[in-house]
């Protein structure tokens, strides 16, 4: 028996929902336990995001530094030391998550380590190796994120990997085939290959990164083909997976034809489940969808109003800025703030070849629902920052309504698409037109440029463009 520990508010999971949601809700007075089952930081700081991206990073390095013979740069016996970038990229998420536990002590967040399950809406039971303990709350944010979805009959093992096994790798495999050539698929793939792996994509749909328009998808479809070690199959159905000795066989259709391919290691990425099933939820009559999904309102409030539900959990993309986002919403609410959901500025983001990035309306589904839009699309080719970067693949698309001008929307493909984009979310944020865009001194010469000339290009008065 254990005396119950209380607190104001407590928060499970400690990824990029539920940290900032409980900074934000110590900085708004409330006292405040975090409980954290794995590592502070949770999928996006030690097997997402950013380990994804550092090694996406060391892998364009790693080609830039063999093929940069068109700029006049011939560098030779350039080699990878793939062990030490697995150390690098450690580090990098070492330095992260220690911040993170940095930032939640220096807020006076009292981190608790081991999992929690709910035993009524005021009650949870904490448990790690050793012990249980009770904690009491008036409130409750629910951040426990996702896990990899498996596919029943392709099992996970050593050689059938999800994204975690492929960040872990400890050596560039010769060949690996990715079921599933969404954003995560893509994104790894990419790096891979950049490391030298022959790479054989399958995708049920009709093209890869479904949900992105096939303007964006396009280029990065080309790059990927373009670098020789990259085989898709859309349209494909993944059948099987047959562990060999030291590697796997899977069998899939394209077609209409039944393959076979060998490979090292199968990585399957074909999407992201909600961690709801383990918590007791049921305990407290807390609501899930058919899928698993938390239902939430506009200030991420489940039916039971004193438990919240952020990040991957509830419906919309699986992001971790969208997790961050509600995060503070929810903090805010609890607090009695009028803090509420607005999903039109947040960014989707695909760090692949070239990088792609989308935010508010796309052309269709401004269309879809009847509105009446200016899209004008502006190429990298025609920016001079992009010439002398040699990057010239891309466009900014801006989309405005017709009869103010207003942006709500805009699509980027091109390198730094992932960095140029805050620009246009704050035009939605902010409620800005065309002409606001237009009327900003953009640096010259810069990417940013390209975002100046679609607007002048909405506004029917482009310079660089005729
Ligand atoms: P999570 O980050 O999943 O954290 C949940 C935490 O809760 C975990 O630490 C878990 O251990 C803990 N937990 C679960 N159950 C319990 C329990 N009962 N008790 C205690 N603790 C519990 N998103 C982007 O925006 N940009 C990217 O570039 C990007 N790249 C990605 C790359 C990969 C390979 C992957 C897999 C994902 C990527 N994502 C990216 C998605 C992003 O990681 C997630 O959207 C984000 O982590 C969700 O945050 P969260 O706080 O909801 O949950």
């Amino acid at each position: 028996g254990d005396f119950p520990i209380e607190t104001d508010t407590l928060v499970i999971g400690a990824g990029p929902g539920g940290y900032v949601a409980a900074i934000r809700a110590a900085q708004l007075g409330q006292k405040v336990t975090i409980v954290e089952k794995g590592s502070l930081g949770g999928v996006c700081l030690n097997v997402g995001c950013i380990p994804s991206k550092a090694l996406i990073s060391a892998g364009h390095r790693y080609v830039e530094a063999k093929e940069s013979e068109d700029i006049g740069i011939k560098a030779e016996n350039v080699t990878l030391d793939f062990s030490k970038v697995q150390a690098w990229k450690e580090s990098v998420v070492k330095k992260l998550t220690s911040g993170v536990e940095g930032l939640l002590k220096g807020n006076k967040v009292e981190i608790v380590k081991g999992e929690a399950y709910f035993v009524d809406r005021n009650t949870v039971r904490i448990i790690n190796e050793n012990s249980a303990q009770t904690y009491k709350f008036k409130n409750a944010i629910i951040a426990t994120g996702s896990r990899p979805i498996e596919i029943p009959s392709i099992k996970f093992s050593e050689r059938v990997i999800d994204s975690t096994g492929a960040l872990s790798l400890q050596e560039v495999p010769k060949k690996m085939v990715i079921i599933g050539g969404g954003v995560i698929g893509i994104e790894l793939g990419t790096a891979y290959a950049n490391f030298g792996t022959e790479i054989v994509i399958i995708e049920g749909d009709k093209e890869i990164l479904p949900g992105f328009e096939k303007q964006m998808t396009a280029l990065v479809k080309r790059a990927l083909k373009k670098k020789g070690n990259v085989e898709i199959h859309t349209s494909a159905l993944a059948k099987g997976v047959e562990e060999t000795k030291d590697g796997v066989k899977v069998t899939f259709e394209a077609k209409g034809k039944e393959q076979v391919v060998e490979a090292d290691y199968c990585l399957v990425t074909v999407g992201r489940k909600p961690n709801t099933d383990e918590l007791g939820l049921e305990q407290v009559g807390v609501e899930i969808d058919e899928k698993g999904y938390i239902k939430i309102d506009k200030q991420c409030r489940t039916n039971i109003s004193n438990i919240y539900a952020i990040g991957d959990i509830v419906p919309g993309p699986s992001l971790a800025h969208k997790a961050s986002y509600e995060g503070k919403i929810a903090a805010e609410a609890i607090s009695g703030k009028p803090s509420e959901i607005d999903y039109n500025g947040i960014p989707v983001i695909v760090f692949s070849e070239p990088e792609l990035a989308s935010v508010g309306y796309t052309e269709q589904q401004a269309k879809d629902e009847g509105i009446d839009i200016v899209a004008a699309k502006f190429p990298f080719a025609a920016n001079g920052r992009a010439l002398s970067l040699n990057a010239t693949d891309g466009f900014v698309k801006l989309i405005t309504r017709k009869e103010d001008g207003l942006v709500i929307g805009a699509q980027i493909a091109g390198v730094s698409a992932s960095d140029m984009i805050a620009e246009l979310g704050l035009a939605i944020e902010a409620g800005m037109t065309a002409e606001d865009i237009a009327l900003t001194i953009h640096g010259h010469p810069t990417l940013g440029e390209i975002a100046m000339e679609a607007a002048e290009l909405a506004l029917g008065t482009p310079i660089h463009i005729i």
